[in-house]
């Protein structure tokens, strides 16, 4: 399988959204779109999508995994980017569309179909910089995923940045390209200097996210991670991970903490990235002003190792989805 985010199937869904209404989905082969130059995504950035993942259990029945959740989600982000609204029923008639015309490609276990709903404005309209794109296209493709760990698990390092932040106060919880175009050059120097794989955004001192996904960290039966308060995205594996951790006897903190406190808690804690595409990935080190930091004892912890599975199997089909997580099409 190629490497993520560059494989894709060769249908996708689509709908329009002119004259104050979104036509129906159609399902069309997936190529190029024709933009005006004028576009309104293209200068204002109003842009917002989605990640979220399709399985095919071993079956063969065919399970979508809190897609409700991801259709909340994009609805909050294109209402934050002021875009047209599409509503639940629309978005989930797309993402079901998408997935069906492709059944034939979702690879087996541990392999899925990572779905990529996104809305753009596409009013051609330069001067409607002070307002949203009137006019708005909403699409979803796919892509067969891999094992993400196929090669095994290597611990992350991270560089903690107090300086920069990858978004505002209060859109840092809307999934749009902008939070990833800030974020960007903070990334790309921590891989340059430092050679980490991520940033620790920590505007501050107060601990937040990575560019991409969600911080957190087990410390004996604690866990702990930022709160949501507008600033980070409300992740959907975050959110199941703390359910998780709950059911499994942990107690979750969604707290506040800085720098100072992650330091001094990370030589006898495990830590890990959360997110769609990784699921959950292990952090070995974290570097501060250019001094690291080990987490534990700089490999992947077995807390961390107990929960990915106990999520895994869920998705998978291998345990029972005691918290109705999964929608079979
Ligand atoms: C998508 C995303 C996440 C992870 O969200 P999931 O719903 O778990 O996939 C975390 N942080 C950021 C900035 C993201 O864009």
């Amino acid at each position: 399988m190629a490497e993520f985010g560059q494989t894709f199937t060769d249908q996708m869904a689509v709908s329009r959204f002119t004259h104050e209404q979104w036509s129906e989905v159609a399902v069309q082969p997936l190529g190029p779109f024709s933009l005006h130059p004028a576009t309104h995504v293209l200068h204002y950035s109003s842009t917002c999508f989605e990640g979220l993942k399709a399985y095919r259990w071993a079956d063969g029945s065919i399970h979508l995994f809190r897609h409700q959740d991801n259709i909340q989600r994009l609805r909050n982000s294109a209402q934050a980017l002021c875009l047209p609204v599409p509503s639940a029923e629309l978005l989930e008639s797309a993402i079901l569309a998408a997935v069906q015309a492709v059944t034939d490609d979702i690879p087996a276990l541990p392999g899925a179909l990572y779905i990529r709903p996104t809305l753009i404005g596409t009013e051609s309209h330069i001067g409607a910089a002070g307002r949203g794109s009137k006019e708005a296209l909403l699409y979803v493709i796919t892509s067969p995923v891999g094992d993400y760990f196929a090669g095994g698990v290597r611990p992350l390092k991270l560089l903690i940045d107090d300086e920069n932040m990858r978004s505002t106060p209060k859109f840092g919880q809307v999934k749009t390209g902008g939070n990833y175009a800030a974020s960007l050059g903070s990334v790309i120097r921590a891989r340059a200097e430092h050679g980490a794989d991520q940033v620790l955004f920590c505007p501050g001192g107060q601990v937040q996210e990575t560019g991409a996904a969600n911080f957190i960290l087990i410390k004996g039966n604690d866990l702990i991670t930022k709160k949501l308060d507008g600033s980070i995205l409300p992740g959907i594996t975050r959110n199941s991970i703390l359910q998780l951790a709950q059911d499994l006897g942990l107690v979750v903190h969604e707290i506040d903490y800085t720098v100072a406190e992650l330091l001094s808690w990370a030589p006898d804690s495990e830590a890990f990235l959360s997110g769609t595409a990784a699921v959950l990935s292990p952090v070995g080190t974290l570097v501060y002003q250019g001094q690291p930091h080990q987490v534990g004892d700089g490999g992947v912890g077995n807390r961390s190792m107990q929960l990915r599975d106990a999520l895994t199997g869920i998705q998978h089909g291998l345990s029972p989805d005691l918290h109705g997580w999964t929608t079979a099409l």
